[in-house]
């Protein structure tokens, strides 16, 4: 079985509302082995509309629509429908019960523009909908089963799996696909790559894939099967040999972020942390306490800005700025060893670097950033280093790479793994 999903809206198609129904129900689909052959995004236009369906129902058995039912004039989809099929539309008794039905539940009056949405094409069903006024409709038009769903994502999902799904249930799909990701940070996709090797073989299934976003990369591994016992036995080992050729630099799969993952780690390692930034401005703190319960690993933060913030609060010493500047191993490291000691927390993390647009100098370009680790696992003298990144990007881009390598230091100090290896450090400072 293959598909077409057409999403319709004036707001979706100039970019005012992003269309996420789309995306939703490709995924759905694919989890049973039915795959989209293309979308399209639709403004409220009734011509551009019924075109749109006729194509679909030449292309695919399946069309999945979504948008278009309201009550208002530019709502078209029934009449497009209506049009692509040849027929006209009546009102049918059942849909304006139940639009009768969904006002009285709410004991307000139903207005008379919400009559239009029990109309129907000739021929095609209805579909009650549990979450909103407009019903859905099923129709048939050439080989191809359309059904038309509410723009509203809440409806449109509640309907898919009322009455989409057990019908795509019935008509039974060949093969099942199951995907993940395994997301990584710390080296470059070339690197992750050349370490994968023959996992990502083209012809492969699973088959493994990279992408990266923001310096996250992430390998997709999709598991196609007839059975989704296979599909997902086939992806678990799949991962798990991922997982294991990448070691260290992998912090989760799927939605899983890095700060979720490194207050676990912490949590299972009975260990605390605290955090002294500059450039980043507070961006690690909001990393870590986006995730709720993290005050048991998460001590605080620091945010040190000027030279005299570091000097007061972190007892960073005035001559070690004036002769190695605040963007320097030294400064990131007394940072790091303040924090520790002022926290008495476990690990300290410390950033201080030029996020730009201005503030670079030839020896120090916008992206350079030292960022300092002291840590007092190895015994009662805190052991303190620190790594200098030049990261790419603008300047949001920079703080969020700052951050985030921040965070993977700490998981890689954990797991007793070397962070002077990841792409983007080129110097390292050692302050035993
Ligand atoms: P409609 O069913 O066309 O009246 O859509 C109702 C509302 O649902 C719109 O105003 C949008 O905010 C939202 N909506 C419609 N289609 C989509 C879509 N494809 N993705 C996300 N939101 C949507
Ligand atoms: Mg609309």
């Amino acid at each position: 079985m293959q598909a077409v999903i057409l999403s319709i809206g004036d707001e979706l198609a100039l970019g005012q509302t992003v269309d996420t129904n789309t995306a939703y129900l490709a995924a759905r689909l694919a989890e049973r082995g039915i795959k989209t052959l293309y979308h399209q995004t639709l403004a409220d236009d009734e011509t551009l509309i019924a075109g749109a369906l006729s194509d679909a129902s030449v292309a695919a058995d399946l069309v999945l629509v979504t948008g278009g039912l309201g009550p208002t004039k530019d709502d078209l989809t029934r009449q497009a429908l209506a049009r692509a099929m040849g027929v006209e539309l009546h009102e049918d008794a059942e849909s304006l019960k139940q639009i009768e039905a969904f006002f009285a539940g709410r004991s307000k009056p139903m207005s008379e523009s919400n009559r239009v949405q029990a109309l129907l094409p000739v021929g095609s069903t209805g579909i009650k909908n549990d979450r909103g006024t407009a019903p859905g409709i099923r129709a048939t038009l050439g080989k191809a089963t359309i059904f038309v769903m509410p723009g509203v994502p809440h409806e449109m999902r509640g309907m898919y799996d009322a009455a989409v799904l057990p019908a795509l249930e019935q008509s039974g799909s060949g093969m099942v696909i199951l995907t993940t990701k395994i997301n990584t940070f710390g080296l470059g996709e070339s690197a992750v790559g050349q370490m994968l090797g023959d996992l990502m073989d083209r012809n492969s299934n699973p088959t493994v894939g990279t992408t990266v976003a923001g310096g996250i990369v992430s390998v997709r591994i999709r598991s196609e099967f007839p059975d989704p016992g296979g599909a997902r036995q086939q992806l678990e080992t799949t991962a798990a040999a991922v997982e294991k050729r990448l070691g260290a630099i992998v912090f989760g799969r799927d939605e899983q972020t890095l700060a979720a993952t490194l207050l676990d780690e912490l949590r299972t390692a009975g260990l605390t942390i605290a955090t002294a930034e500059s450039c980043t401005g507070g961006l690690i703190g909001t990393m870590l306490t986006d995730i709720p319960g993290s005050s048991d690993v998460y001590a605080g933060d620091w945010v040190t800005y000027t030279n005299a913030m570091k000097v007061s609060q972190l007892g960073v010493p005035t001559e070690l700025i004036e002769t190695h500047g605040a963007v320097s191993g030294q400064t990131v490291c007394a940072m790091a060893a303040g924090a520790l000691e002022r926290s008495s927390a476990d690990i300290a993390l410390s950033v201080s670097g030029i996020a730009g647009p201005g503030g670079g100098t030839p020896d120090k370009p916008v992206g350079t950033v030292w960022l300092g680790i002291a840590s007092r696992r190895a015994g009662v003298v805190p052991h303190v280093e620190a790594v200098m990144a030049k990261f790419p990007g603008d300047r949001a881009s920079v703080r969020n790479r700052a951050a985030m390598c921040a965070l993977q230091m700490a998981r890689l100090h954990l797991s007793g793994a070397s962070f002077n290896d990841m792409t983007w450090v080129i110097r390292t400072h050692n302050n035993d």
